[in-house]
């Protein structure tokens, strides 16, 4: 008899084979090359306020950010950015519009890289050559942020609108500008609402240039809509082997972000995956509350760090076949949960003792991984 695959498979499928971009460093972080594809966010505080940037960026490192961006349309944020920097644990990104000088103002602070939307700064082409000098002997390298919000009236004139066209040649406009003057420090984004729009500009700027990319949905809406679109967006362009760093745009905390930027990776096998939760959505053959149990399951192991399967399935269709080839499992009958371990039924428990069997059983699993040293925060896949 064949063998029972169990688990989360350590190597998932790939997909496609990465784009082969440059590889740049955003401080500790290398992004494009065979690095993992990063997860980054953007601060909500003014980042004048020094100790609640510098608090909201250690929750955002806490839960798995791994560059972070901070605003600064003032003097007074400008003021703040190398306290910011040099207490960040991890890589601070400098976001500009409008002021050219703030520019300067990042790269003398010790940004890890300034992300610059030449369609919101004063005559940028002009300013090209001066910031490239000062990146250049900082060393830090530029994102090119074009935002269909805020696209070069020159291109807007020509294609009528934030076309993807329109979003590329606005992008790789502003990289010609730097390469006259030999600098390819560069990562670029062309972010628009819209996730088909978003797919094509992408596409066509991977085919056009070697730059490591930042995908982005700008604007994508309420945690609910944001996160669908962006996964739907990212998802098709990373299983292309598209992108390099990704930021979720959610109208809703930042550390939400990153939670779901990291599970677009995980469930594309980009990450390792960690606790994954198996669970039927219920029919009416079920004999458990399904939704409950599984909330209740998923709460309970909140946390983990390992990367383990469980599955709560709501009755003997297809509960034993899923629970058997989870870490650990329940499939549910008769006021009865049959849990099962590595493919084996270890005890029948009544409805009432399922949730904390399986916690029970989990934390088990758990330490006998960490043991065995497979509990790591390091992404498992690196596709190439
Ligand atoms: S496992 Fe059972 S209860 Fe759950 S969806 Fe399938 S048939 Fe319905």
């Amino acid at each position: 008899m064949e063998p029972v695959a169990l688990g989360i498979p350590s190597v998932p499928v790939r997909l496609a084979e990465r784009r082969r971009a440059r590889q740049i460093h955003v401080g500790s972080v290398a992004v494009g090359g065979d690095a993992p594809v990063s997860v980054q966010s953007m601060t909500t505080t003014r980042t004048s306020d020094i100790g609640a940037t510098l608090q909201q960026i250690a929750e955002l490192t806490a839960s798995g950010c791994e560059i972070v961006r901070v605003a600064c349309p003032t003097q007074d944020d400008a003021d703040a950015l190398a306290t910011i920097a040099r207490k960040s644990q991890i890589p601070v990104i400098a976001d500009i519009h409008f002021q050219p000088k703030y520019v300067f103002a990042a790269i003398d602070a010790g940004c890890a890289a300034v992300r610059v939307n030449p369609g919101n700064i004063k005559q940028f082409d002009d300013k090209v050559k001066e910031i490239a000098r000062a990146a250049a002997a900082a060393g830090t390298p530029i994102r090119i942020g074009v935002n269909a919000g805020s696209l070069d009236r020159r291109i807007l004139e020509k294609y009528g609108r934030a076309t993807p066209e329109a979003l590329v040649e606005s992008a790789l406009w502003e990289a010609s500008l730097f390469e006259e003057h030999g600098f390819r420090d560069i990562k670029i984004s062309v972010k628009h609402n819209d996730p088909v729009v978003m797919i094509q500009a992408y596409r066509q700027l991977a085919a056009a240039c070697d730059y490591p990319l930042h995908l982005g949905v700008t604007e994508a809406g309420p945690a609910f809509q944001g996160t669908v679109k962006s996964a739907v967006a990212f998802g098709a362009l990373l299983s292309e082997g598209i992108g390099d760093t990704i930021r979720v745009s959610l109208s809703a905390p930042p550390a939400e972000e990153v939670k779901v930027g990291l599970q677009i990776l995980q469930s594309l096998g980009l990450r390792e995956r960690r606790l994954e939760i198996v669970s039927c959505p219920s029919c009416g053959r079920a004999q458990v509350d399904v939704y409950k149990l599984a909330d209740e399951v998923t709460a309970g192991l909140d946390g983990m760090e390992v990367p383990l399967r469980v599955a709560v399935m709501g009755c003997v269709v297809n509960g034993p076949g899923e629970a058997r080839e989870a870490d650990l499992g329940v499939a549910s009958g008769n006021g009865k949960g049959q849990i099962f371990v590595k493919g084996e039924v270890v005890r029948t428990v009544p409805e009432s003792k399922i949730v904390e069997t399986l916690i029970d059983e989990a934390m088990k699993i758990a330490e006998q991984m960490e043991k065995d040293g497979v509990a790591s925060g390091e992404p498992a896949v690196t596709v190439q």
